[in-house]
Order: C-alpha cells, then structure tokens, then sequence
C-alpha cells in the first residue's frame, strides 16, 4: 500500500529530481494541472526580459535578421519534431491550436477532393468538433461522429479525414495511432492528430505511424505560457501537394519581394500565416528546449511511475471513487481522472487546500502529472487532501459551488 515514505523514496531515486528547482512552483502548492496550464520555466522571465530589452529596445526592426525571429517558427519545431517522432523539416510554432486545425482540415479536404467527410468522435475535444462544424457551415465539410471501436466501421470511401485527438482530454484514454492511421489509409482517408495532451508527456511516432498531419498546443506540457503559440506537422511527402486556406504573407515562397500573386513556400512554412508573435515563441522556446532536453522517454517513465503511484494512493484514500481512466499506463496520457457527480464543488474544495486540479465538465476531477516537475510526494498529498475533503464533507460548503467564468 502507498505510503508517504515510499513516496519520498521515490523521489529521492528520480533521476528528473533536479528538474523541479527550474520551474518556478509556489512553496507549498500541489500542482497538478500541468496539462491545462503548464509551469512557469525560470528561465522565462529571463529570457523574455531580454527579447523585449535588447532584441526589441535596442534591436528593433534589425532584430528579425540579427536575432534570428524571423526563424523562430522552424526553430522550435525543429526542438519539438523528436518529442512527437517528426522530422526536424516537417514541423513549425505557429497560431493557435483551433486556427492550425482550420488551416489543416481545410487542406486534407483540398487533398482529397470529391471526399467530403470528416471523421472524428462524440466527446472529442470541443474545438476540434467545432472547427469542422464551421467548415460544414461553409459547405465544405460534412461532418461525421462515431463512438471508439466503431471508427474503423465509419471509414468509407467518402471520408476526406479522420481527426482525432491522440490522448482524451478528460479520460486520458489514448488511441492507437498506428491502428488507426493505417484504417484510415486503407480506406484512403488522410488522418489528422490532435497532440495537444500528447506532446512532452506521452511516446509519439509520428513518422513511424506515417501519419500525414497533426497539431498540439504550446501551453500544456511544453510549458509555453498562457496562450502559447501552437504546432503544427505535416509529413515531408505531402510538403509539395498541401494548400492551407489563409495564405498569409508569412506561408508566401518569397514574402520580401511583394508580388502581388500568392506562390506557397517550398517546405513547411506554407502553413505559416502572418508575423510570427516573438514575444509568445520566446517564451514556448524556453519550455520546449528543456522538455527536449529531459528527453521523451525519461518523461514517459517518469509520467507512468507517477500514474502507477497516484493510483495507488487514490485507491488508499479515496478507494470508492470511479477512476475513468485506463488502468494500462500504455493506454493512458499523463493524467487520471476520477467521476463524481460533485466533481466542480471537489476541486474547489481541493485548491482550497492547495492542491490545484481541474474540473471538466459534468463530473470529471482530472490530476494531471507533468513528469518535469511533479513529485511523487504531491500525488500523495492530493490523495491525502481528496480523502480528507470526501471524509469531512467540506466540498458542500455553499462557496465551493460557485462556478467562474473559466472552469
Ligand atoms: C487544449 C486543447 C486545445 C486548445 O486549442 P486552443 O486553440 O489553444 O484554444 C485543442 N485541442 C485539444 C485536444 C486540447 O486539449
């Protein structure tokens, strides 16, 4: 049974230990919310302090040649193409999540003319659903839902694409990407990957799945600030035939010679848009480079021997609560999540007592374990906290029930 000396054993024996000390945690907080707003990187503020200083304030116009922002967009996908299994060439930092997956959507569709269909699941994160729901508006999509074990069933011949997101928001459930680009290609679909909960956090292989496109956002486990910039990928050998819709300056294959026609880049910056937003890539470059430099797989073992001993320590003090997600660390991302028709009034109750969870909507407690920075000891205090809170009743309190804006 799990056992706070064995939670300090642990880590005492994890080699990512020393990680923590570079991230700026408030003494005495249990964060365990890494995968909706990563952590403040020390170096951040460090480094931001100088872009806006000297590449900015001394720097000026200069600065897009002689700090080099004008590459900053394949810079750091280059730094985050071996945390998903791409190419350095085949990734870029650009835009939101939602826009990049208009951008890729729309493009899948132009690829796979006469095909109108794409494919995703009921429950999918909400943007991905919605961002095919406006290309329906438009007339250029229709939009299809089946359940998981039924996507294979639903992949005909008038499947354009099968968007799916790699690891499920609130679950944590992780699909087969191998599986289920090969149905997809099969069926002559393309596929498009929503990495938002995958990258830094779970093994990708992107390349090896041959997998055509996929997106993620910059502000979870890459700890790239609120709002980060996002990626986005598409394989080397779709580089020549793919046509996004918001044809920008920045995607143009010369922009510094303001023609007036639009001729796509050669490479990967055809996907980019407009200026690149330096401030929010210097930032994203500090969290990728050191989630690069701990490296996937000491993150994934961290992440599982994290997983495996929440688990643990919820089933001592918490062990009626309806764990929802998979049992197998191999099935799951870096999160577990728990059902409880008072899930809202538990997390609050549970910040009350510093251990920052989230809430999902209707009944969902999510613990996410960033393995950079989380300690086997704050799953035990959460697990402690949440056994307490349930045993006390304290979550019933009216001010534990008041719902703001942002949930
Ligand atoms: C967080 C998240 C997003 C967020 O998209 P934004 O455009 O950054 O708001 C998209 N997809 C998934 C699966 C997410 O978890």
């Amino acid at each position: 049974m799990a056992s706070l000396a064995e939670a300090r054993a642990l880590d005492d024996a994890d080699p990512l230990a020393g990680y923590r000390r570079q991230f700026a945690i408030p003494p005495g907080l249990v964060y365990l919310d890494g995968n909706s707003l990563g952590a403040l990187p020390l170096g951040t503020a460090a480094r931001l302090g100088e872009v806006v200083r000297k590449e900015w304030g001394e720097g000026l116009v200069r600065s897009w040649n002689d700090a080099h922002w004008i590459e900053a967009p394949r810079r750091i996908g280059a730094i985050i193409a071996p945390l998903i299994g791409a190419q350095p060439g085949e990734v870029i930092a650009c835009d939101s999540t939602s826009v990049n997956l208009f951008k890729l959507i729309s493009a899948a569709l132009l690829m796979r003319s006469g095909r109108k269909v794409v494919l995703s699941e009921p429950g999918n994160f909400p943007t991905d659903l919605y961002m095919i729901a406006g290309l329906e508006a438009q007339g250029l999509a229709e939009r299809r839902l089946a359940e998981r074990g039924g996507l294979e069933a639903a992949l005909d011949e008038d499947v354009a694409l099968l968007l799916l997101t790699h690891v499920h928001y609130k679950t944590g459930a992780m699909h087969d990407m191998a599986a289920l680009t090969k149905a997809a290609h099969d069926a002559g679909a393309l596929v498009l990957w929503d990495l938002s909960h995958s990258a830094g956090a779970v093994p990708v292989d992107l390349n090896g799945c041959e997998a055509d496109l996929a997106v993620g956002c910059g502000y979870k486990y890459l700890n790239g600030g609120p709002g980060a910039p996002a990626f986005t990928y598409v394989a080397q050998r779709h580089h020549d035939a793919i046509l996004q819709p918001l044809t920008g300056w920045m995607g143009h294959a010369a922009p510094f010679a303001f023609t007036d026609d639009y001729a796509p880049a050669p490479g990967i910056e055809r996907m980019l848009t407009g200026t690149p937003p330096i401030l929010g890539l210097a930032a994203l470059e500090v969290g990728v480079a050191q989630i690069a430099e701990i490296g996937i797989d000491r993150l994934v073992a961290k992440s599982r021997a994290l997983g495996a001993f929440l688990r643990a320590a919820m089933a001592r003090f918490a062990p009626d609560l309806e764990c929802v997600s998979p049992g197998d660390p191999a099935a799951r991302g870096s999160q577990l999540s728990f059902r409880h028709p008072e899930a809202y009034a538990l997390s609050q109750a549970l910040i009350a007592r510093g251990v920052i969870g989230d809430f999902r909507d209707p009944d969902i407690l999510r613990f996410g374990l960033a393995p950079a920075y989380i300690r086997f000891e704050d799953c035990w205090h959460a697990a402690e906290a949440l056994g307490e809170v349930l045993a006390s009743g304290e979550w019933k309190r009216e001010e534990f029930r008041q719902r703001a804006v942002v949930t």
